[in-house]
């Protein structure tokens, strides 16, 4: 029988994150949306008169990812009441609430020691019975949990969404080697019957199925570019509709991914590389790093290979 999932907690309001949780309000899921607790008052917050103290600073970076999902493109929400079923928070003041969840998913940067920090607090909260997965892009599973409680493991495992969640049709489970086989069995039946996802099982390898092969393409692409001096438009011309992939031109891809976050996916390989081969493949081209360098991280900014219009 299908796991029911009533209550999720989403942790990460960005790219993703709010994408994930918009999926679930569409599929009926309370959903508690959490990020960090902003260090700095914005320009209006000040003009307001609020502190760092104020719940609504305190809960505004995951407050304003709900409120942008009604302007997002493509539209992550089938019906925009449906972001009422969103809840936003911050995980310090909302940690506990993480106890009273069915399914936890961590969608925060792509960086093992900020997930390791993440899934401990997480620990501390957890109960039995309650799923705990990550959206990490290629990151070892086994790692990640490895400082966790044997028990806290068997809940355990990879949820890999792809960008935008709500169109995108695949979704990797990843299981870790404590993995209950009965939570993989519950998460794959979630996947497909409650999201409508085609699941395919991966191993924990680095960039697991999809990514590995993605990041490839994409490096390859991109060194092709700059050393054949084409323009980023050709190669979306020819990489685009023109091979028959009406909306995943290379560079309008890295653009939608988020240019940061790419940088720390082809990591993810490279810093485990097993030849020279695959190390020249997963390296960080220069011009990726000096836009990153420069915030040029993609449509989250404004800025990538193109400009926000
Ligand atoms: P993002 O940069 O858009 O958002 C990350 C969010 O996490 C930010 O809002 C940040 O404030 C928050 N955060 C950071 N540390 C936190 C913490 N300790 N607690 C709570 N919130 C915290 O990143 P994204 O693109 O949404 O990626 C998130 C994850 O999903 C990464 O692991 C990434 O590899 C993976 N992923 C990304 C894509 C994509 O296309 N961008 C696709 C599939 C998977």
């Amino acid at each position: 029988m299908t796991k029911t999932i009533r209550k999720a907690v989403v942790i990460g309001s960005g790219i993703m994150g709010s994408g994930i949780a918009a999926q679930l309000a569409n599929a009926g899921i309370s959903c508690l949306l959490l990020d960090v607790v902003p260090q700095q008052l914005t320009a209006d917050e000040e003009r307001k008169g609020l502190t760092l103290e104020d719940t609504a600073v305190r809960n505004r970076l995951a407050a304003a990812a709900i409120g942008k999902l009604g302007k997002t493109k493509p539209a992550p929400l089938y019906d925009p009441a449906f972001a009422a079923r969103i809840t936003p928070g911050n995980i310090e003041d909302h940690l506990s609430l993480i106890g009273e969840a069915d399914w936890v998913i961590e969608v925060v940067v792509e960086n093992l020691a900020v997930k390791q920090q993440l899934l401990a607090k997480i620990e501390q909260v957890w109960k039995p019975g309650i799923i705990v997965s990550s959206n990490t892009s290629g990151i070892s599973i086994n790692e990640m949990s490895a400082g966790c409680s044997e028990a806290f493991r068997t809940h355990f495992l990879g949820t890999h969404f792809f960008n935008p969640p709500r169109y995108m049709k695949l979704l990797e489970i990843i299981p870790g080697e404590k993995t209950d086989p009965a939570i993989v069995a519950q998460m794959k039946e979630i996947g497909e019957k409650v999201l409508g996802k085609g699941v395919v099982l991966a191993k924990d390898t680095p960039n697991f199925i999809a990514n590995r092969i993605g990041t490839y393409g994409l490096l390859v692409t991109l060194r092709e570019m700059t050393a054949s001096g084409l323009t980023v438009s050709e190669v979306d011309a020819i990489t685009g509709p023109a091979m028959g992939r009406p909306k995943s031109a290379t560079f309008r891809t890295l653009d939608l991914v988020g240019l940061d976050t790419f940088v720390h996916v082809a990591a993810n390989v490279y810093e485990q590389a097993a030849s020279e081969q695959e190390r020249s493949v997963f390296e960080t081209p220069a011009l990726l790093q000096t836009m990153v360098e420069k915030g040029w991280l993609g449509e989250k900014t404004g800025q990538g290979f193109y400009q926000k219009r």
